[in-house]
């Protein structure tokens, strides 16, 4: 009787044992159905795979959490293998850890038990990890770990017939900690053998996703990010993709294009003929493109033919760079050749008919007057020519990325100014001139030569630009620790949208009125780097067939010390000085 109760007893706690075992074996298989379920989502693109690291660390965390209650531990943490530094690292999210000490967690994969099992790919079991002479004691100070369970991350790649080809080891997974004082026991390692190759791939399959995805984006920013249009298009002449760029050009709105036939989206024929022969085998191709959207830029186009793995045309990529500024600057320089050839010729012309009449006038039929007047033309024509070749020399110090070197002094800007003008005064009848100088105007350090420059080209502007005349006003203050000077005139103005552009170099005004002045277009180019040059600054106001004021305002004490990098005193270069006694004139 009693040994049947004992026998009774065994059978009831072997029953509750198998009851036990048989509802682990369920809710086991339940977490790895979910993990296979995720893992079948992370490669099928069809359903919803694991796209960010939040999605992830959610996963990992279930994860964790389920083998936390399965194998009744305190602790959980995934170890990955990291090529670069031949380390083993601890990944976030573990169970039972803070995020600290997971910062804190590595190993090389020479050490420790880590190490052993990730080498090997052999699980381990280690009763006391204080005593135990493969772990590593900082790292079992630091978790406080008196247990642990540790089976290799590994995956596996199958074949066809689902035959495992390729084993490829990524980490390991700890689990530490029995509850109750409980043992690691062996079929603990079968259950999470299995459930470790599930996360294992669950986790790569992730990774790589995250990692391309990231990369897709991160490429798909510089190529939005980028000036020139970039424009993809398949070998089946659909596109597959063009920057922002490319649709500001083709004025294609943000939602249209990809996937659509080339044919459709750009009707441009050029593009198509390029893309066409680049996708029929011919190389890569530059070409000049315009494109009128409302005006002509100017674009320089390049294809070059995208492979594919067998080496046929997979598609075609054309980046569009615009280079309206760059022709611009082109036609506007041959231009400048030619005008200043003109301008260099005319006043020789003249001084050489004049000085001919006067050597030819053995008789003495011009009289004293009329040869003065004659001299008095030879000399100002000279200073247009010395005028004109200072600023191109000035130009070319400019072009060449050289500062404008200036030679300080003090002066009397007023005396400065009255001169200019007296001379300029010379070149015209039509004009009137005013002189507005407040009374104590205080004295400038500057570059007297190069003030000069400046006020004579605005004030030689101003006469040229007023030509039915009008009046022209000069007029100087303080402003604060500023000097501010104004010239004004009354003449044809310059339209709104074009003032922005004014100190362009070689850029002139296509207007009939300016056109019909002859100029270079480096006057104000050069009088806007000489104020710089100073530390100041120049502006226009201007309204079309009413007059512009050009006004320039620089500090009034310039001392070297402002000038860094720039001789601020000292014999000038030769490329900059004024050469000559007299006054600059005319032509800018
Ligand atoms: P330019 O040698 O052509 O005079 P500038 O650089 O001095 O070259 O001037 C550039 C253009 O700015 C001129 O071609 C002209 O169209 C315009 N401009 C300059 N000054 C004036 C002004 N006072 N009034 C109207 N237009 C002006």
């Amino acid at each position: 009787m009693t040994e049947q109760t004992t026998s009774g007893r065994q059978d009831d706690e072997i029953r509750a044992e198998l009851d036990r075992l048989r509802a682990q074996i369920a809710e086991l298989q339940e977490v790895r159905r979910q993990l296979e379920a995720e893992l079948q989502d992370t490669s099928s693109s069809a359903t919803a795979p694991i796209t960010t690291s939040a999605e992830l660390e959610a996963t990992l965390r279930w994860f964790l959490r389920r083998v936390g209650m399965i194998l009744q531990a305190e602790k959980a943490a995934l170890m990955l293998y990291e090529p670069e530094t031949g380390g083993l690292v601890a990944q976030w999210p573990a169970l039972g850890l803070t995020e600290e000490e997971v910062g804190i967690f590595r190993v090389r994969a020479t050490q420790g038990i880590s190490g052993q099992v990730f080498r090997e790919s052999r699980p381990i079991i280690t009763d006391d990890a204080t005593s135990d002479p493969r772990t590593v004691k900082e790292n079992v100070a630091l978790l406080n770990v008196r247990n642990v369970l540790t089976v290799p991350l590994v995956i596996e790649r199958k074949d066809a017939e689902g035959m495992v080809v390729e084993k490829n080891n990524i980490g390991v997974f700890h689990v530490f900690n029995k509850r109750n004082n409980g043992r690691f026991a062996e079929e603990d390692i079968t259950l999470i053998t299995a459930l470790a190759k599930s996360a294992a791939s669950v986790i790569s399959s992730a990774k790589l996703y995250i990692a391309v995805s990231d990369e897709k984006r991160e490429l798909e920013r510089t190529l939005q990010g980028m000036l020139a249009g970039v424009l993809v298009v398949g070998a089946d002449s659909r596109v597959r993709l063009m920057n922002s760029a490319a649709r500001h050009i083709f004025g294609i709105s943000a939602d249209d294009g990809t996937g659509k036939p080339l044919s459709q989206v750009i009707e441009d024929e050029a593009v198509h003929e390029l893309i066409r022969s680049c996708l029929s085998g011919s190389s890569e191709a530059t070409a000049e493109l315009s494109v009128f959207s409302p005006e002509e830029r100017i674009y320089q186009v390049q294809t070059s033919c995208l492979t594919g793995d067998n080496g046929d045309v997979a598609g075609v990529i054309a980046t569009f760079n615009d280079i309206t500024e760059l022709r611009s600057v082109e036609r506007m320089k041959s231009e400048f050749v030619s005008t200043v050839s003109h301008e260099l010729r005319t006043p020789l012309t003249s001084i050489k008919g004049f000085i001919r009449t006067l050597l030819e006038d053995t008789d003495g039929y011009y009289d004293r007057d009329t040869q003065l007047e004659f001299y008095n033309i030879i000399d100002a024509e000279c200073d247009r020519l010395v005028r004109l070749i200072s600023d191109l020399l000035n130009l070319s110090r400019i072009e060449s990325g050289r500062a404008l070197d200036l030679v300080l002094s003090e002066f009397d800007l007023a005396q400065v100014i009255n001169q200019v003008v007296e001379s300029q005064r010379s070149y015209t009848h039509r004009h009137e001139f005013e002189i507005i100088i407040q009374d104590d105007l205080s004295n400038v350090t500057a570059d007297r030569d190069k003030m000069d420059q400046i006020l004579t080209n605005l004030l030689s502007n101003a006469i040229k630009y007023s030509p039915d005349g009008g009046k022209i006003t000069v007029h100087a203050r303080d402003v604060g620790d500023n000097i501010a000077v104004s010239i004004s005139d009354e003449g044809i103005g310059v339209a709104e949208e074009q003032i922005s552009r004014l100190f362009t170099r070689f850029h002139r005004v296509d207007s009939r009125d300016s056109r019909k002045q002859y100029g270079t277009g480096i006057g104000l180019h050069l009088v806007k780097h000489l104020v710089e040059a100073h530390k100041g600054e120049v502006s226009v106001e201007s309204k079309l067939g009413v007059g512009s004021t050009f006004t320039f305002v620089l500090p009034r004490g310039l001392s070297r010390d402002d000038l860094s990098g720039q001789s601020a005193a000292g014999e000038p270069a030769a490329a900059e000085s004024n050469p000559g006694e007299s006054p600059p004139a005319g032509s800018s």
